[in-house]
């Protein structure tokens, strides 16, 4: 008998409209009540990369019916600006969700500013009391990318309670809260990192495996268990023709993006992997979508919280 099983992508862009079309409803309810959440995303200086990403919030906010405001301070603004313009943020009845676009620029100190956003309206979760908030399972503002992965294994209705998952990389925003949502939907978690011992046999016992390194194609075949979940957090830009034969040989849509870009934009799970999986998500077009969801959606749970209104 074939027990050969195709592997299904998680589509992130799909699951993501899905997830804008729930808080497209819930943002009529709050409309109807008299409430419009605001959201303010503050944008430092001009890095490109920042820009597209905070022209792209801007955008969804407004089509969701949250009020979006950017600000947009000069690379030569200080700290003490900085702290404030967010106090002043802070007060404001009108705003719901404080973002402050990373990376800032070296002389602002980026810990302090994080900080002194009001852990009420930090939608990036980022705030050390939203983190503890989390660890002892209260109402909290989730950090968007772990918290859109949640999201994602439960709409597509992949068990997460009772089995192995192991999450690869123990950052503040990916890796220690992802383990912590894991944890708090009852799965038997395990956290690796740079000195994990023996990386590759832990990970075969994850029947989800969560890999937010950093490093091109790291989690490789023999790290796989047959029939496990795959989700790659991973961002990485290969660009030389040794890296593009490991992971893509074969593959002419790659191939073609390589010859026109000089590079091609991967995870951190070898691409190789994925037919190992019962369920995987590809790069790009796996997590990433999810992101900005997550984003509109603690928009809308803070909006919620602060006015002592239920939240799911
Ligand atoms: P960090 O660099 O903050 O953390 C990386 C983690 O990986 C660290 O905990 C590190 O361990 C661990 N690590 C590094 N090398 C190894 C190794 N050889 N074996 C095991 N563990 C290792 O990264 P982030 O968490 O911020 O991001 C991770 C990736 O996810 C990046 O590619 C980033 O671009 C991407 N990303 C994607 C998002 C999306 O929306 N799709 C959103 C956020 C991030 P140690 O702690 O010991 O150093």
């Amino acid at each position: 008998m074939d027990m050969t099983v195709t592997p299904k992508i998680l589509d992130g862009n799909a699951i993501g409209a899905a997830i804008q079309a729930d808080i497209a409803d819930d943002i009529k309810e709050l409309h109807f009540l008299g409430i419009r959440p605001g959201l303010t995303v503050v944008l430092v200086g001009n890095n490109p990369a920042s820009e597209i990403y905070v022209r792209n919030k801007v955008k969804t906010s407004a089509a969701l019916g949250i009020a979006s405001e950017l600000i947009t301070p000069p690379a030569s603004v200080t700290t003490e600006q900085m702290l404030s313009l967010i106090a002043e943020l802070n007060a404001r009845e009108d705003v719901d969700g404080i973002l402050i676009q990373l990376p800032l620029p070296a002389h602002i100190d980026t810990r302090r500013l994080l900080e002194a956003v009001s852990p009420d309206k930090d939608v990036d979760g980022f705030h050390p009391v939203n983190a503890g908030r989390l660890q002892s399972g209260q109402p909290t503002l989730a950090p968007c990318t772990p918290a859109g992965i949640i999201q994602m294994l439960k709409r597509t209705g992949i068990r997460i309670a009772g089995v192995n998952a192991v999450v690869v990389g123990r950052s503040d925003i990916v890796g220690k809260p992802m383990a912590m949502l894991l944890l708090q939907e009852n799965a038997t978690v395990t956290i690796c990192h740079s000195k994990t011992r023996d990386l590759a046999a832990v990970c075969r016992t994850a029947d989800i495996l969560v890999a937010a390194i950093g490093k091109a194609g790291l989690i490789s075949l023999e790290m796989v268990r047959p029939g496990a979940v795959l989700i790659d957090v991973g961002m990485n830009r290969i660009t030389t023709y040794a890296d593009l034969e490991r992971f893509f040989s074969g593959n002419t849509k790659r191939e073609t993006v390589f010859r026109e870009k000089g590079s091609v934009l991967m995870g951190d799970i070898n691409p190789h992997a994925f037919a190992l999986a019962s369920y995987y998500t590809p790069v790009p077009g796996g997590v990433g979508p999810l992101t900005i969801a997550m984003l509109m959606s603690n928009t809308v749970r803070a909006a919620r919280l602060r006015r002592g209104l239920p939240v799911s």
